[in-house]
């Protein structure tokens, strides 16, 4: 089994997720009391927050580089962004690294075309809505995503850093996701992704009228065939 390298923290409610996740499907796969091999660099996830919202990616770019190198160095095989938003300096950590980087959106295009879906709506952060690094890799895919209007994309963002990266979870915000979802259907979506790795924390795929791809599971589905294959 291959060693897995995570860059965690981000935030820390779904690096948990990535961690049971993780040792459940090495366990699944090789019975007993197997759990996966990896070591784990987690941030402080504050600064980096504050530096997304400034629009700082040359600083957060440095400091996942770094995580990189470190976890690179204590003998990490490959690595593995547990968030979305970051993965928009999977460009700095793979010039940082030695060892490959499994991309979040390249599981995820695998997983919704093994699901027939075209046009996912992509729920996620602002950064991950708005700035083509995750959408057009989508589209490189073979995916054509869509996003919600402007006063979901705002009501998204404050249920994932107000509430989600906080361990807060409410029943209505889980309300106003599937009111968005519904929109996304009317719209022509076909499918749903849960684009920031704390939205399965608020929905079930298997709640859905429609196909849908949490990123976090399928992320570590990928890492998983990585160390065992
Ligand atoms: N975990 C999140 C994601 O998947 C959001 C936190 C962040 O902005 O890094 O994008």
């Amino acid at each position: 089994m291959k060693t897995l390298g995570l860059i965690g923290g981000m935030s820390a409610e779904s690096t948990v997720v990535y961690y049971q996740t993780l040792n459940r499907l090495v366990r699944e796969r090789l019975g007993g009391l197997h759990s996966a091999k990896l070591i784990l660099w987690s941030v402080d996830f504050a600064p980096v927050a504050e530096l997304q919202a400034e629009g700082d990616w040359t600083a957060t770019g440095q400091i996942l580089a770094d995580a990189a190198r470190r976890l690179e160095a204590a003998g990490a095989e490959a690595l593995v962004i547990c968030a979305n938003t970051m993965h928009i300096n999977a460009p700095e950590v793979t010039a940082a690294a030695g060892i490959p980087l499994i991309h979040i959106a390249d599981s995820t295009a695998a997983a919704l075309k093994a699901k027939g879906v075209a046009r996912p709506l992509l729920l996620a952060t602002r950064y991950t809505m708005e700035k083509p690094f995750y959408r057009d890799r989508l589209a490189s895919l073979g995916l054509a995503s869509l996003t919600p209007g402007e006063a979901d994309r705002a009501k998204l963002q404050s249920i994932i850093f107000d509430e989600l990266c906080q361990g807060v979870v409410r029943p209505q915000s889980k309300t106003e996701a599937l009111q968005m979802i519904a929109r996304g259907k009317a719209a022509g979506c076909d499918g749903v992704i849960f684009g920031c790795t704390e939205i399965g924390l608020l929905l079930d795929p298997a709640e859905l009228d429609l196909p849908a791809v949490d990123t976090a599971v399928v992320h570590c589905e990928a890492a998983v065939q990585f160390a065992l294959d």
